[in-house]
């Protein structure tokens, strides 16, 4: 899970990274009551957006009064950025830069371990940094006994600090490591870590993603999770114990097994280049499809906005083809008026004969029986541009 940046500096904060103060709004006035709440000069209003590249894109602007403050907010709520809704802003205490630096640690799956990333070159974009000018930044494996004083040391020096500098981001690092492991994060990324004329080290930027797998650790973590954005279709399907990932198409998409519903997906994505259409999920209700079961991911589907049609792809293993027969009868069934949406079906496997027999009989008028997976996924991804 990627946090925004308020919630992001919030871990810092607990973790005693220093960050500026700063108060979340969601409308202007909320933003100018913050200002004034603040009691600093300058302020900055900040886009909470979970996508990098705010500044550039405008939702990342100084004010120095309230009223500027309510302008601000004004212009950047409701902004578009990268295919983000701006919903809420962040006015935090403005701080006077004399440095920006860059420094992250993340999970390098590739090599199995954390890794250190950290530059006197910071506030430009990491990819850019990395590509033009690689030998500013260090990297710098972190070993499984995990950060010390003389490893963070070791960073600030490869990175190309001076020493004194260096010396006040080494307890900075320190923290953003704790925060990296007590928070079970996969990423931890302050871009920029600047330095203020004063000398202090402050994290300007915050950058987070949680460790889902460890989510059951952290039942204070739950209170991160976006109820506005969030989708609240995982969440429902998460609720019901269903293998649900939302994806952006218009072909609803039921299988048992995850192997056979990514092989589904492909051929859905395949048919639907001739139609415009494409997957609008994964949805893996595993082995033991009831009629339960199946009711409850054909609900989470069909009742999809963006879902035009739905493709069940079963093939009959130790719940035979008559079952998910029925278990598909039930579920429409069940869902009654809210299942409107033309349902593609393909069974296959143990007991498929007895399983096309029930479907046939009952005649169902949403449902299209088609022989093979190919036709199938075609005739989805055709009903899906009507
Ligand atoms: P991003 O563009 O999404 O990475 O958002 P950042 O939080 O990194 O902000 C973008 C840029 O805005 C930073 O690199 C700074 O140059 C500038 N900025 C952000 N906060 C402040 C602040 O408090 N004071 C000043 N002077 N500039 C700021
Ligand atoms: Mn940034």
């Amino acid at each position: 899970m990627d946090l925004y940046e308020y919630q992001a500096k919030g871990l810092f904060a607990k973790n005693g990274v220093p960050v500026q103060r700063g108060i979340v709004a969601s409308t202007p006035a909320e933003a100018s009551a913050a200002y004034r709440e603040l009691g600093a000069e300058l302020a900055v209003v900040k886009a909470q957006v979970k996508t990098g590249g705010r500044g550039k894109a405008g939702g990342v602007k100084l004010a120095r009064s309230a009223g500027e403050a309510e302008t601000m907010a004004q212009n950047i709520l409701g902004m578009d950025i990268k295919g983000h809704p701006v919903h809420r802003v962040l006015i935090a205490e403005g701080v006077d830069i004399e440095r920006e630096f860059y420094f992250s640690i993340l999970l390098d799956r590739a090599n199995r371990q954390n890794l250190a990333m950290c530059s006197v070159e910071g506030g430009m974009e990491i990819e850019r940094l990395a590509k033009e000018k690689p030998e500013a930044l260090a990297k710098v494996p972190i070993p499984r006994t995990g950060m010390d004083e003389t490893l963070a040391t070791e960073i600030t020096q490869q990175a190309g600090f001076d020493p004194e500098t260096g010396s006040k981001v080494v307890p900075v690092i320190l923290k953003l490591w704790q925060t990296y492991v007590d928070e079970d994060a996969t990423l931890v990324e302050v871009n920029p870590l600047v330095q203020t004329p004063a000398g202090d080290i402050i994290a300007l930027d915050a950058k987070v993603t949680l460790d889902d797998n460890a989510r059951y650790r952290h039942p204070e973590h739950s209170e991160l999770v976006d109820q506005k954005d969030a989708d609240q279709r995982e969440l429902k399907a998460q609720e019901a114990g269903l293998n649900y990932v939302r994806l952006d198409g218009q072909v609803g998409i039921v299988g048992n097994g995850a192997g056979l519903v990514m092989s589904t997906l492909d051929v859905v994505a395949y048919a639907g280049e001739k139609y415009g259409t494409r997957p609008a999920n994964f949805l893996d209700i595993g082995g033991g499809a009831s009629a339960e079961v199946m009711a409850k991911g054909l609900e989470v589907i069909l009742t999809d906005p963006q879902v035009k049609s739905c493709f069940v792809n079963v093939f009959g293993g130790i719940t035979a083809c008559d079952e998910v027969a029925k278990g598909i009868l039930g579920a429409l069934e069940i869902l009654g008026d809210n299942a409107s949406k033309p349902l593609v079906v393909r069974l296959d496997g143990n007991k498929v004969s007895e399983g096309r027999d029930i479907l046939g009989t009952a005649n169902h008028p949403l449902i299209t029986m088609v022989q093979t997976m190919d036709e199938a996924a075609d005739k989805a991804a055709e009903l899906a541009a009507k």
